[in-house]
């Protein structure tokens, strides 16, 4: 089995038969608790369901496979996942991340920072030479998130490694939008990987989880599983299971939604109703040769773009689209059409003409047809 590829081992849930029923899909554990027998001794190799039952052990194995690391854990969320990496970092230990990133996760560091458990210093995405400047001696953590959400700028893995490495830092990548079928940070030197498994690697919005996969099982991870053990913050049995089962399909889906995505932007690019349109798929992007070189599957379902008429067009546009759902989120089977600035709020970087697309499973020519009439519609309403 160890020669197969990763799609094969993830398709049959790493061939994980049931022993004892024969069943070819994975069985959900319910069960908080396990049984030892007269000598005390556990009669199987859990004893209680926090940290982990057999079904979190299952997709904690799927996911370290897929993504090249020493161990996984899963999170009751992404942000639970984001908050113990945050919670590993010494008190007024220095920590670089992003001007612009998920918002939920920068929003977390501005709070340690107020709280002074930490320092911080925020870099545009893919400005090196800022990261370079940043990083110092007392960096303890360089947090990237590539594609960054939502201009989807670049950043080069390997070369904030070696900058995180050169000072001593752990390079934690948030990689949501670049899941390990197209992109495995640890790889490319990455000390830690976090995923929302709430988005593409389960991609069925019905499950809220997050991932941490390290690169190697050193002192930081260590923590971190305490951090994990101690706090609880693990998704129940059957979230875990629909994961376990989403996880199955994830190399097809986004495969398919890459493909949905570079074509609308292709045909969106010379509209005259955008400003922008920005996906790290079009030649035109600034982060487009580093994605091609470490977005090997695909340039992913998300893309943004900016209306030419300002904040009123975009809002009327993301209102006017009948197949793409107006919704938060992303990386789902659904396309879904956000409207991003009033979302993210006043003080937040994103643009006010910004809308957020992410392109799910439906027919590409039914997708585009339905961006087509909402532009249409966005520009009628302004004329009168
Ligand atoms: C959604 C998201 C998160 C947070 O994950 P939750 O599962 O919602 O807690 C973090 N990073 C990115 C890029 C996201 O899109």
């Amino acid at each position: 089995m160890t020669s197969s590829t990763r799609e094969t081992r993830t398709v049959q849930a790493m061939h994980a038969i049931d022993r004892l029923t024969g069943a070819v899909i994975p069985p959900l554990h319910t069960s908080t608790t396990y049984a030892r027998d007269a000598d005390n001794a556990l009669i199987g190799a859990q004893d209680y369901r926090r940290p982990k039952g057999p079904t979190e052990q299952q997709a904690a194995q799927v996911l370290a496979m897929l993504d090249d690391g020493a161990d996984a854990r899963l999170f009751s969320s992404g942000m639970a996942a984001i908050a113990a990496v945050l919670e590993s970092v010494p008190t007024g230990g220095h920590v670089v991340a992003q001007t612009e990133m998920y918002y939920g996760a920068r929003g977390l560091l501005q709070r340690a920072l107020a709280k002074k458990r930490i320092t911080l210093n925020l870099v545009a995405p893919g400005d090196l030479d800022a990261l370079t400047a940043a990083a110092r001696p007392a960096t303890d953590l360089i947090w990237i998130e590539t594609p960054a959400n939502p201009s989807w700028a670049i950043v080069d893995i390997a070369k904030a490694a070696d900058i995180a490495h050169a000072v001593g830092a752990t390079l934690a990548v948030d990689s949501t939008c670049a899941p390990p079928c197209t992109t495995r940070p640890l790889e490319l030197g990455a000390d830690i990987v976090m995923h929302s498994a709430t988005k593409y690697l389960n991609g069925h919005s019905d499950v809220l989880a997050g991932a941490l996969v390290t690169r190697k099982s050193d002192t930081r991870w260590d923590e971190i599983c305490e951090i994990h053990n101690k706090t609880g913050a693990i998704p129940g049995a059957f979230e875990t299971w629909l994961l376990l089962r989403g996880l199955r399909t994830l190399h097809i889906r986004y495969a398919r939604q890459s493909g949905t995505a570079l074509w609308l932007a292709e045909q969106l690019a010379a509209d005259t109703r955008l400003a922008a349109v920005h996906y790290p798929g079009l030649p035109g992007h600034p982060g487009h040769d580093v994605a091609r070189r470490q977005m090997t599957g695909g340039f992913g379902g998300m893309l943004s773009v900016e209306l030419a008429g300002g904040f009123e067009a975009a809002r009327r546009f993301a209102a006017a689209t009948k197949i793409f759902i107006q919704a938060t989120s992303l990386g789902g089977v659904e396309s879904l059409i956000e409207h991003r600035k009033p979302v993210e709020g006043a003080d937040s970087p994103v643009p006010d003409a910004l809308v957020r697309l992410s392109v799910g499973l439906e027919t590409p020519a039914d997708l585009l047809a339905d961006i087509d009439q909402a532009l249409a519609a966005a520009a009628a309403t302004s004329k009168e």
